[in-house]
């Protein structure tokens, strides 16, 4: 199968970015994944080529005018594309959950609109349905970084990606885990001299080799340190 993202922005440059290295740069080279991007500023018109206007009402920042980013999107189709889920990545949207990231990760195609300013004209999402969302309760200074991190998160679902299958399973937030945090996780030596001077142990428990007492012990924890620093997914 192969997902294609359609992004729209006025920064195609930001792209592929991260996206090009490691799993998902490998991902990309075999097609399991594919993009493109649509300069939005190619669809405004003049010698300057503006995609921003002042917003009405006043008030500081400039808009991204609905016309241009319209145009924009409208291209997809003329050029033979298909938009697919269409998304405007933005502070006002529902969270990015696991649980959306696999349902993300399901579709064939989605639509990025990557904002930047004070944000886009909101006749444009509502007359293309954009469905909006967060990467979280912070102001990035535009949409880019924001799919970017979407992307990333769907991609390394794909069946493929991830060297071991089991991985995205087990994770935090995973149906797996009951969407608690993940445990902690050791590796050799079993005893470590850190250079602050302090020597750290691994858990015996997970040195034992019965898995029975090692899969409570992780589920234990991970109760824990949910109950510690994420209550609210209890
Ligand atoms: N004026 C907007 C507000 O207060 O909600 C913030 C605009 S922000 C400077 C510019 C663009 O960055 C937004 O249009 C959006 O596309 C993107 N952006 C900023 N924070 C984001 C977040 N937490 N999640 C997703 N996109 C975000």
């Amino acid at each position: 199968m192969n997902w294609h993202v359609n992004i729209l922005t006025i920064f195609p440059e930001m792209f592929p970015s991260t996206l090009a290295c490691s799993l998902s740069g490998k991902a990309l080279q075999r097609g399991d994944w594919s993009y493109n991007t649509i300069n939005i500023r190619d669809f405004a018109d003049g010698v300057h080529k503006c995609v921003d206007d002042t917003p009405y009402g006043g008030g500081a920042g400039m808009v991204m005018r609905a016309d241009v980013i319209e145009k924009a999107l409208l291209s997809i189709k003329e050029k033979g594309g298909n938009s697919g889920r269409k998304i405007y990545l933005s502070p006002r949207g529902k969270p990015l959950t696991q649980k959306l990231v696999q349902e993300l990760c399901a579709e064939e195609t989605l639509t990025l609109l990557c904002g930047r300013y004070e944000g886009v004209d909101q006749r444009v999402i509502d007359a293309h349905e954009f469905e909006e969302i967060s990467i979280g309760d912070y102001i990035l200074s535009g949409g880019e970084p924001a799919a970017l991190i979407l992307m990333d998160a769907c991609i390394r679902l794909m069946p493929g990606v991830m060297g071991n299958t089991k991985t995205p399973n087990e994770e935090s937030f995973s149906e797996k885990s009951g969407g608690l945090l993940e445990y902690p996780h050791y590796t050799r030596p079993f005893e470590w001299k850190s250079l602050t001077g302090k020597i750290f142990y691994v858990p015996d428990i997970l040195k034992s080799g019965d898995h029975k007492k090692i899969e409570e012990w992780r589920k234990e924890q991970s109760k824990t340190l949910t109950q510690e620093r994420r209550p609210d997914l209890l």
